[in-house]
Protein backbone atom coordinates (compact mmCIF):
# COMPACT_ATOMS: atom_id res chain seq x y z
CA UNK A 1 0.00 0.00 0.00
CA UNK A 2 0.95 3.70 -0.72
CA UNK A 3 3.56 2.49 -3.07
CA UNK A 4 2.00 4.58 -5.95
CA UNK A 5 1.71 7.68 -3.59
CA UNK A 6 4.98 7.09 -2.12
CA UNK A 7 6.71 7.42 -5.66
CA UNK A 8 4.54 10.14 -6.98
CA UNK A 9 5.43 12.73 -3.98
CA UNK A 10 9.52 11.53 -4.64
CA UNK A 11 9.11 12.58 -8.03
CA UNK A 12 7.70 16.10 -6.46
CA UNK A 13 9.88 16.82 -4.22
CA UNK A 14 12.90 15.88 -7.10
CA UNK A 15 11.24 18.44 -8.88
CA UNK A 16 12.04 21.03 -6.21
CA UNK A 17 15.88 19.67 -5.73
CA UNK A 18 18.29 22.26 -6.18
CA UNK A 19 15.99 25.82 -6.28
CA UNK A 20 17.76 27.93 -4.22
CA UNK A 21 14.26 29.65 -2.75
CA UNK A 22 10.59 28.79 -3.49
CA UNK A 23 8.68 31.31 -6.04
CA UNK A 24 5.12 31.13 -5.22
CA UNK A 25 4.43 29.26 -9.06
CA UNK A 26 6.59 26.55 -7.44
CA UNK A 27 4.79 26.28 -4.35
CA UNK A 28 1.51 26.03 -6.79
CA UNK A 29 3.00 23.51 -9.13
CA UNK A 30 4.44 21.94 -6.02
CA UNK A 31 0.97 21.82 -4.45
CA UNK A 32 -1.02 20.72 -7.50
CA UNK A 33 1.61 17.81 -7.71
CA UNK A 34 0.82 16.74 -4.24
CA UNK A 35 -3.01 17.07 -5.01
CA UNK A 36 -2.96 14.84 -7.82
CA UNK A 37 -1.07 12.29 -5.87
CA UNK A 38 -3.50 12.37 -2.75
CA UNK A 39 -6.64 11.93 -5.13
CA UNK A 40 -5.14 9.41 -7.31
CA UNK A 41 -4.45 7.68 -3.85
CA UNK A 42 -8.04 7.63 -3.01
CA UNK A 43 -8.12 10.07 -0.26
CA UNK A 44 -11.17 11.86 0.05
CA UNK A 45 -11.62 15.23 -1.57
CA UNK A 46 -12.48 17.52 1.60
CA UNK A 47 -9.15 15.95 3.17
CA UNK A 48 -6.77 16.88 0.33
CA UNK A 49 -8.16 20.36 0.35
CA UNK A 50 -7.56 20.92 3.62
CA UNK A 51 -4.22 19.04 3.25
CA UNK A 52 -3.31 21.43 0.36
CA UNK A 53 -4.09 24.78 1.86
CA UNK A 54 -2.63 24.27 5.18
CA UNK A 55 1.01 22.86 3.05
CA UNK A 56 0.66 25.84 0.19
CA UNK A 57 -0.04 28.29 3.34
CA UNK A 58 3.51 26.82 5.30
CA UNK A 59 5.38 26.64 2.64
CA UNK A 60 4.97 30.20 1.55
CA UNK A 61 5.36 31.60 4.97
CA UNK A 62 8.03 29.41 5.48
CA UNK A 63 11.30 31.10 6.64
CA UNK A 64 14.44 30.59 4.74
CA UNK A 65 16.35 28.25 6.35
CA UNK A 66 20.27 28.03 7.07
CA UNK A 67 19.57 23.91 7.50
CA UNK A 68 17.50 23.05 5.08
CA UNK A 69 17.44 23.49 1.38
CA UNK A 70 13.68 24.33 -0.10
CA UNK A 71 13.05 20.66 -1.06
CA UNK A 72 13.67 19.95 2.74
CA UNK A 73 11.38 22.46 3.79
CA UNK A 74 8.52 21.04 1.53
CA UNK A 75 9.16 17.72 2.73
CA UNK A 76 9.41 18.64 6.43
CA UNK A 77 5.82 20.80 6.14
CA UNK A 78 4.53 17.73 4.06
CA UNK A 79 5.92 15.16 6.75
CA UNK A 80 3.67 16.86 9.48
CA UNK A 81 0.65 17.52 7.78
CA UNK A 82 0.54 13.98 6.83
CA UNK A 83 1.11 13.13 10.70
CA UNK A 84 -1.64 15.43 11.39
CA UNK A 85 -4.51 13.99 9.18
CA UNK A 86 -3.11 10.51 10.33
CA UNK A 87 -4.31 11.56 14.05
CA UNK A 88 -1.10 13.53 15.02
CA UNK A 89 -0.12 11.57 18.51
CA UNK A 90 -0.69 7.80 18.99
CA UNK A 91 -3.47 7.11 21.18
CA UNK A 92 -2.94 3.80 23.70
CA UNK A 93 -6.25 1.85 24.93
CA UNK A 94 -7.99 2.94 28.08
CA UNK A 95 -8.09 0.73 30.80
CA UNK A 96 -10.97 0.67 33.10
CA UNK A 97 -10.10 1.25 36.49
CA UNK A 98 -12.36 -1.64 37.72
CA UNK A 99 -11.74 -4.52 35.70
CA UNK A 100 -12.83 -6.00 33.42
CA UNK A 101 -11.91 -3.01 30.54
CA UNK A 102 -14.47 -4.01 27.87
CA UNK A 103 -13.47 -3.20 24.37
CA UNK A 104 -16.36 -3.93 21.48
CA UNK A 105 -15.62 -4.25 17.90
CA UNK A 106 -17.51 -2.60 15.17
CA UNK A 107 -17.19 -2.81 11.33
CA UNK A 108 -18.79 -4.61 8.62
CA UNK A 109 -18.35 -8.15 7.54
CA UNK A 110 -15.33 -9.07 5.99
CA UNK A 111 -13.58 -6.30 7.45
CA UNK A 112 -11.50 -8.38 9.48
CA UNK A 113 -13.10 -7.74 12.97
CA UNK A 114 -12.70 -11.63 13.87
CA UNK A 115 -9.29 -11.96 12.85
CA UNK A 116 -8.27 -8.49 14.51
CA UNK A 117 -9.82 -10.31 18.07
CA UNK A 118 -7.57 -12.89 18.29
CA UNK A 119 -4.61 -10.30 16.84
CA UNK A 120 -5.89 -7.85 20.10
CA UNK A 121 -5.96 -10.80 21.81
CA UNK A 122 -2.32 -12.23 21.18
CA UNK A 123 -1.17 -8.59 21.85
CA UNK A 124 -2.62 -7.77 24.88
CA UNK A 125 -1.63 -10.79 26.34
CA UNK A 126 1.51 -9.86 25.30
CA UNK A 127 1.21 -6.61 27.34
CA UNK A 128 0.58 -8.63 30.22
CA UNK A 129 -3.05 -8.74 30.35
CA UNK A 130 -5.24 -11.81 30.45
CA UNK A 131 -8.16 -10.99 28.05
CA UNK A 132 -11.36 -12.87 26.94
CA UNK A 133 -12.84 -13.12 23.47
CA UNK A 134 -16.12 -12.81 23.19
CA UNK A 135 -18.64 -14.24 20.33
CA UNK A 136 -21.14 -12.07 19.60
CA UNK A 137 -21.42 -12.24 16.24
CA UNK A 138 -24.36 -14.85 15.77
CA UNK A 139 -25.59 -13.71 12.73
CA UNK A 140 -22.65 -15.70 10.82
CA UNK A 141 -23.21 -19.31 10.97
CA UNK A 142 -18.63 -20.11 11.20
CA UNK A 143 -17.82 -17.06 13.26
CA UNK A 144 -18.56 -18.71 16.55
CA UNK A 145 -16.29 -21.27 15.48
CA UNK A 146 -13.50 -18.80 13.77
CA UNK A 147 -13.69 -16.82 16.86
CA UNK A 148 -12.66 -20.00 18.69
CA UNK A 149 -9.85 -21.02 16.44
CA UNK A 150 -8.55 -17.98 16.30
CA UNK A 151 -8.50 -17.68 20.44
CA UNK A 152 -6.89 -20.99 20.30
CA UNK A 153 -4.22 -19.90 18.26
CA UNK A 154 -3.45 -16.66 20.04
CA UNK A 155 -3.27 -19.02 23.10
CA UNK A 156 -6.17 -16.58 24.93
CA UNK A 157 -9.22 -17.64 25.94
CA UNK A 158 -12.70 -17.45 24.69
CA UNK A 159 -16.36 -16.89 25.62
CA UNK A 160 -18.55 -18.51 23.07
CA UNK A 161 -22.65 -19.68 24.04
CA UNK A 162 -23.38 -23.03 24.33
CA UNK A 163 -25.81 -24.08 22.08
CA UNK A 164 -29.63 -23.56 22.82
CA UNK A 165 -27.94 -21.32 25.95
CA UNK A 166 -28.74 -17.89 25.04
CA UNK A 167 -27.72 -19.03 21.08
CA UNK A 168 -29.08 -16.01 18.70
CA UNK A 169 -29.12 -13.46 21.38
CA UNK A 170 -25.55 -11.77 21.35
CA UNK A 171 -26.51 -9.02 23.70
CA UNK A 172 -26.87 -11.49 26.47
CA UNK A 173 -24.09 -13.02 25.66
CA UNK A 174 -22.14 -9.55 25.99
CA UNK A 175 -23.14 -9.07 29.05
CA UNK A 176 -22.95 -12.52 30.65
CA UNK A 177 -19.33 -12.58 29.26
CA UNK A 178 -18.66 -9.82 31.42
CA UNK A 179 -19.37 -11.14 34.81
CA UNK A 180 -17.72 -14.58 33.92
CA UNK A 181 -14.33 -12.37 33.24
CA UNK A 182 -14.76 -10.92 36.58
CA UNK A 183 -15.39 -14.38 38.12
CA UNK A 184 -12.17 -15.91 36.17
CA UNK A 185 -9.95 -12.95 36.34
CA UNK A 186 -9.73 -11.82 33.18
CA UNK A 187 -9.10 -7.88 33.00
CA UNK A 188 -9.72 -6.96 29.35
CA UNK A 189 -12.93 -8.61 27.13
CA UNK A 190 -12.92 -8.04 23.46
CA UNK A 191 -16.52 -8.16 22.25
CA UNK A 192 -16.81 -9.13 18.37
CA UNK A 193 -20.16 -8.20 16.80
CA UNK A 194 -21.82 -9.36 13.75
CA UNK A 195 -21.57 -6.95 10.46
CA UNK A 196 -22.88 -7.40 7.32
CA UNK A 197 -21.38 -6.19 3.98
CA UNK A 198 -23.45 -3.51 3.51
CA UNK A 199 -24.50 -0.95 6.24
CA UNK A 200 -27.91 -2.13 8.02
CA UNK A 201 -30.07 -0.98 10.25
CA UNK A 202 -30.67 -3.70 12.08
CA UNK A 203 -27.40 -5.19 12.80
CA UNK A 204 -26.56 -1.55 13.60
CA UNK A 205 -28.94 -1.13 16.00
CA UNK A 206 -27.86 -5.00 17.66
CA UNK A 207 -24.50 -3.23 17.98
CA UNK A 208 -25.90 -0.37 19.79
CA UNK A 209 -28.02 -2.79 21.89
CA UNK A 210 -24.54 -4.23 22.83
CA UNK A 211 -22.90 -1.44 23.56
CA UNK A 212 -26.04 -0.23 25.81
CA UNK A 213 -26.07 -3.22 27.66
CA UNK A 214 -22.18 -3.63 28.48
CA UNK A 215 -20.89 0.21 28.29
CA UNK A 216 -17.49 -0.48 26.40
CA UNK A 217 -14.59 1.28 27.73
CA UNK A 218 -13.49 1.68 24.05
CA UNK A 219 -15.30 0.84 21.04
CA UNK A 220 -13.07 0.36 17.77
CA UNK A 221 -14.36 1.03 14.38
CA UNK A 222 -12.34 -1.74 12.38
CA UNK A 223 -12.13 -0.86 8.58
CA UNK A 224 -10.47 -2.52 5.59
CA UNK A 225 -7.69 -0.04 4.00
CA UNK A 226 -8.64 -1.71 0.67
CA UNK A 227 -12.30 -0.83 0.40
CA UNK A 228 -11.09 2.96 -0.97
CA UNK A 229 -13.53 5.81 -0.76
CA UNK A 230 -16.41 3.77 0.93
CA UNK A 231 -14.47 3.72 3.65
CA UNK A 232 -15.82 6.62 4.95
CA UNK A 233 -18.96 6.84 4.20
CA UNK A 234 -19.11 3.63 6.06
CA UNK A 235 -16.74 5.12 9.05
CA UNK A 236 -19.83 8.14 9.20
CA UNK A 237 -22.47 5.41 9.00
CA UNK A 238 -21.22 3.44 11.94
CA UNK A 239 -19.84 7.14 14.00
CA UNK A 240 -23.91 8.11 13.75
CA UNK A 241 -25.05 4.65 14.23
CA UNK A 242 -22.92 3.34 16.98
CA UNK A 243 -20.07 5.46 17.18
CA UNK A 244 -16.86 4.47 18.20
CA UNK A 245 -13.49 6.08 19.96
CA UNK A 246 -10.96 5.18 17.75
CA UNK A 247 -10.44 3.36 14.36
CA UNK A 248 -8.26 -0.14 13.39
CA UNK A 249 -7.34 -0.38 9.98
CA UNK A 250 -7.09 -3.86 8.81
CA UNK A 251 -5.43 -5.12 5.53
CA UNK A 252 -2.90 -2.05 4.64
CA UNK A 253 -0.53 -5.29 3.34
CA UNK A 254 -3.05 -4.62 0.21
CA UNK A 255 -1.95 -3.15 -3.07
CA UNK A 256 -4.60 -0.60 -2.90
CA UNK A 257 -4.03 3.08 -2.94
CA UNK A 258 -4.69 3.67 1.17
CA UNK A 259 -6.34 6.59 0.31
CA UNK A 260 -8.78 5.18 3.29
CA UNK A 261 -6.00 5.05 5.87
CA UNK A 262 -5.49 8.81 4.89
CA UNK A 263 -8.99 10.44 5.01
CA UNK A 264 -10.81 7.86 8.32
CA UNK A 265 -8.73 9.70 11.40
CA UNK A 266 -9.91 12.95 9.56
CA UNK A 267 -13.14 12.83 8.58
CA UNK A 268 -14.37 10.82 11.76
CA UNK A 269 -12.28 13.08 14.28
CA UNK A 270 -11.37 9.75 15.90
CA UNK A 271 -7.65 8.38 16.58
CA UNK A 272 -6.29 4.96 14.08
CA UNK A 273 -4.80 2.87 17.32
CA UNK A 274 -3.90 -0.26 15.72
CA UNK A 275 -2.96 -1.39 12.28
CA UNK A 276 -3.28 -4.95 10.56
CA UNK A 277 -0.71 -6.17 7.80
CA UNK A 278 -1.32 -9.72 7.00
CA UNK A 279 -3.33 -12.77 7.80
CA UNK A 280 -1.04 -13.55 10.37
CA UNK A 281 -1.24 -12.77 14.06
CA UNK A 282 1.88 -10.89 14.29
CA UNK A 283 0.74 -8.50 11.63
CA UNK A 284 -0.81 -6.26 14.07
CA UNK A 285 0.60 -3.21 16.04
CA UNK A 286 -0.52 -0.22 17.92
CA UNK A 287 -0.85 2.65 14.79
CA UNK A 288 1.81 5.48 14.80
CA UNK A 289 1.09 8.55 12.42
CA UNK A 290 4.75 9.50 12.20
CA UNK A 291 6.02 6.21 11.53
CA UNK A 292 3.41 6.04 8.70
CA UNK A 293 3.69 9.74 7.53
CA UNK A 294 7.45 8.74 7.33
CA UNK A 295 7.23 5.33 5.12
CA UNK A 296 4.93 7.14 2.57
CA UNK A 297 7.10 9.54 2.40
CA UNK A 298 10.27 7.14 1.95
P1 LIG B 1 -14.96 -10.12 9.95
O1 LIG B 1 -16.08 -10.61 9.09
O2 LIG B 1 -15.00 -8.64 10.12
O3 LIG B 1 -14.86 -10.83 11.25
O4 LIG B 1 -13.61 -10.40 9.11
P2 LIG B 1 -12.57 -11.59 9.25
O5 LIG B 1 -11.73 -11.40 10.45
O6 LIG B 1 -13.26 -12.87 9.08
O7 LIG B 1 -11.64 -11.28 7.99
C1 LIG B 1 -12.10 -11.38 6.66
C2 LIG B 1 -10.94 -11.89 5.77
O8 LIG B 1 -9.90 -10.93 5.74
C3 LIG B 1 -10.32 -13.17 6.27
O9 LIG B 1 -10.03 -13.99 5.17
C4 LIG B 1 -9.04 -12.71 6.95
O10 LIG B 1 -8.03 -13.70 6.90
C5 LIG B 1 -8.67 -11.52 6.11
N1 LIG B 1 -7.88 -10.52 6.86
C6 LIG B 1 -8.15 -9.97 8.08
N2 LIG B 1 -7.21 -9.05 8.39
C7 LIG B 1 -6.32 -9.01 7.36
C8 LIG B 1 -5.14 -8.24 7.07
O11 LIG B 1 -4.68 -7.37 7.84
N3 LIG B 1 -4.53 -8.49 5.89
C9 LIG B 1 -5.00 -9.42 5.00
N4 LIG B 1 -4.33 -9.59 3.86
N5 LIG B 1 -6.10 -10.14 5.22
C10 LIG B 1 -6.76 -9.95 6.37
Amino acid sequence: MFDTLSDRLAATFKNLRGKGRLSEADIDATAREIRIALLEADVALPVVRAFIKQVKERAAGAEVSQALNPAQQVIKIVNEELVGILGGETRRLRYAKNPPTVIMLAGLQGSGKTTLAGKLGRWLKQQGHAPLLVACDLQRPDAVNQLSVVAERAEVAVYAPEPGNGVGDPVKVAQDSVGYARDKHHDVVVVDTAGRLGIDEELMRQAADIRDAVSPDEILFVVDAMIGQDAVTTAEAFRDGVGFDGVVLSKLDGDARGGAALSVAQVTGKQIMFASNGEKLDDFDAFHPDRMASRILG
